[in-house]
């Protein structure tokens, strides 16, 4: 698996490159924003935000601008409104420092294990396959693609990787509603420990992305629940 870190702190790039090497990780190592977003980002990125050349905010929105790869931020920025921001950007989850490095690891084979697997492994047998259609919306597990039907014509829905598994959650049961935990269990991971805002910020992206509010709807003090708007 390839690893792109961006970390412009020697002493830490050079220790997190060689315990993730010596786990098995391929890693390329750059230190300014603007390397990272020249550099192919591999099957993960790992961004810390604060880079000396530009806000890691605009790094990580570039990336994800030309890319659907896994991005996790390393911020020291501990309070919770950097973490929904980072979020917001496209980013898949975070760490902040000091961070363990098995905590690293764990949240890396999350965000990777959710989205396709790298080309030459075969494809998880329960996602083979299965597309998901509400309406004029069509989720595709297999090639892990969302369009929408407008006026006949079937438009590409560029999601991030949570933001996709988070629509697809809600549509295996669309008119259902989800809780929160549900949905921070099956999207996130059963260990996260993330605010629970970071919920409501993908289904806001989500919902800009599809043109429509109304296709998620709010379900008070429980979650959140797919609807066909009415046309
Ligand atoms: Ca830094």
């Amino acid at each position: 698996m390839q690893v792109l870190l961006v970390e412009d702190d020697p002493s830490i790039a050079g220790s997190l490159g060689e315990s993730l090497r010596s786990q098995g990780f391929d890693v390329r190592h750059v230190a300014t924003g603007r390397a990272a977003i020249e550099a192919d980002p591999g099957d993960v990125v790992l961004l810390d935000l604060g880079l000396p050349d530009m806000d890691g905010y605009d790094v990580c929105r570039a990336i994800r601008a030309r890319s659907a790869v896994p991005i996790i931020v390393i911020t020291a920025r501990g309070e919770e409104l950097d973490r929904v921001l980072g979020l917001e950007l496209g980013a898949d989850d975070y760490v902040v420092k000091p961070f363990g490095f098995r905590e690293l690891v764990a949240r890396i084979r999350a965000v990777t294990r959710r989205v396709a697997p790298p080309s030459g492994e075969p494809v998880p047998a329960a996602d083979a396959g299965e597309v998901l259609v509400a309406g004029p919306l069509r989720i595709d597990r297999r090639t892990h693609r969302v369009t929408i039907d407008i006026d006949g014509v079937a438009t590409a829905v560029p999601l991030t990787p949570k933001e996709f598994e988070l629509l697809a959650f809600l549509a295996e049961d669309a008119g259902a509603a989800r809780t929160r935990s549900d949905i921070i269990e099956h999207v996130w991971d059963a260990n996260w420990f993330g605010p629970t805002k970071t919920v409501d910020a993908h289904v806001a992206g989500i919902r800009k992305k599809l043109g429509d509010g109304r296709w998620i709807e709010a379900v008070r003090g429980v979650g959140f629940r797919l609807e066909v708007p009415p046309s």
